[in-house]
C-alpha cells in the first residue's frame, strides 16, 4: 500500500484492479506491447490514445464507478 491509498483491505483480482480501486487518479498502462502511455477513463472503460481500450467485465465497472466518484471527492476537498 502507497501513500495516499485506501485503506481497504478488499482483493479485487490483479495489481491493476486493486490500484483502481484504492489509489486515487491511478489509470492503466496501455495494454499495447509497445506502447508505455497510460490510458485515461472515457466514461466507460479506459483508453489509449493509440486506439487500445480495457475491456473490465461490468461486474467490476459497477464497482469502479462508485468507487470512483468517492475517490474524485477525496482529490478535491
Ligand atoms: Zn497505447
Amino acid at each position: 500500500m502507497a501513500d495516499g491509498d485506501l485503506d481497504d483491505p478488499q482483493d479485487y483480482g490483479s495489481i491493476v484492479r486493486n490500484n483502481l480501486m484504492k489509489r486515487p487518479g491511478y489509470t492503466p498502462y496501455c495494454g499495447e506491447t509497445r506502447c508505455f502511455r497510460r490510458t485515461a477513463w472515457d466514461g466507460a472503460q479506459f483508453r489509449c490514445r493509440c486506439g487500445y481500450r480495457t475491456e473490465f467485465p461490468e461486474a467490476f465497472l459497477v464497482l469502479y464507478r462508485e468507487r470512483r466518484s468517492k475517490m474524485l471527492l477525496i482529490e478535491r476537498p
